[in-house]
């Protein structure tokens, strides 16, 4: 192959999107999982803030594409074309169990595959002892409620401050032990141990990953937890709060307007927080070529569900129980073991830890 050959080829990438500066700081590659040096030339994409290698693929769909031998190839580090290479032998090895990277919509029972055994993009992988042997970046899977403590923390610093700033020390002190913190300090606390509760609930499965209290670049959000299990991809707000939860129809009689309420509290609002995050991680996939259902679920903790009819969902987010999550992220399998530490692997580098 000659660089006149790859002209074909050139405008079907979306360079547009693309720029390829020098790294300010180290960072990782969002397909390969390669670390990228600061000062190492990288491509990056906008939409989803991530860098990837020059000479990987612009999708982790298209890996085995003939983009990623040849002529970009040549130009690679050693390193990095041992990499390719081992990959490439471990992938050879088990041609016999090719497979389809992105089962799209199956988990939704609309059972459409986005490609079809003729298509370029199917991509046969290894076993999943290979391709974890050959992930080059340990996966941080993060801390559980780290975020909320740590603002619990600040408020809590912040109020003792305040307080002993305006008393002195000693009185200070003591109307810190004799008064309580406010609500809105003592629902940090509350958030913390709801996340940490949702990851204990999870901890055990043995073929799920959850990822924990993530930064979404670009934002000042954060995504509570993001499971890949059998099942799929889901995205999940821990919520512990007290009271029975149920929805009831505030509509008139003409029109219908269902409310989530916990504890006599209007909550729908949770819901709707659900789809920034949705946003955030399909934009993150498309940024790799990775077509992927991700579920959206409110996950609640401590509270009362009713004994009969127990709703499933709300406005298409899930309503789960640290107990029922377990068998959402598990059952009805669509992912096998290697997709889903890839796919978490992707995640992991798009929505780094706190
Ligand atoms: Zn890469």
């Amino acid at each position: 192959m000659t660089d006149s050959d790859t002209d074909g080829r050139e405008p079907d990438r979306p360079q547009a999107k693309l720029n390829k500066p020098h790294l300010r700081y180290a960072g990782t590659c969002v397909i390969c999982g390669c670390v990228l040096p600061k000062g190492a030339q990288a491509i990056y994409h906008a939409a989803s803030k991530t860098v990837r290698c020059v000479e990987c693929p612009q999708s982790a769909a298209a890996a085995e594409s003939p983009w990623s031998e040849g002529v970009t190839e040549r130009y690679m580090p050693p390193v990095r074309r041992e990499q390719i290479r081992l990959a490439r032998e471990a992938r050879a090895r088990s041609s016999d169990e090719r497979q389809y990277w992105t089962p799209s919509g199956v988990a939704l029972g609309t059972a459409t595959p986005a490609v079809t055994a003729d298509d370029p993009k199917v991509r046969s992988r290894g076993s999943a002892a290979e391709v974890v042997a050959a992930d080059p970046t340990p996966l941080d899977a993060g801390t559980a409620g780290a975020s909320a403590q740590r603002e619990y923390e600040r408020r809590v610093a912040k109020r003792e401050a305040r307080v002993k700033d305006r008393f002195g020390q000693r009185l200070g002190g003591v109307l810190l032990a004799i008064t309580d913190e406010p609500q809105s300090t003592r629902a940090w606390a509350r958030g913390a141990r709801g996340e940490q509760e949702l990851a204990a609930a999870l901890a055990d499965l043995t073929d799920v990953v959850a990822l924990h209290d993530r930064r979404v670049p670009g934002t000042r959000g954060n995504i509570d937890h993001l499971v890949v299990g059998p099942a799929g991809l889901f995205i999940v707000d821990a919520k512990r709060y007290n009271g029975s939860l149920k929805i009831r129809d505030k509509g008139g009689l003409f029109r219908t307007d269902n409310r989530l309420y916990v504890g006599g509290r209007d909550c729908s609002h949770l819901a709707d927080n659900m789809a920034w995050q949705m946003q955030a991680v399909e934009t993150l996939l498309e940024s790799v070529g990775v077509v992927m259902p991700a579920t959206p679920v409110l996950c609640f903790i401590g509270v009362e569900w009713p004994l009969f009819f127990a709703p499933g969902s709300f406005r298409g987010v899930r309503l789960e129980s640290p107990k029922s999550i377990r068998g959402l992220v598990t059952e009805q399998p669509i992912l096998n073991l290697v997709e889903i530490h890839e796919t978490a692997r992707i995640l992991a580098t798009g929505f780094p830890a706190k």
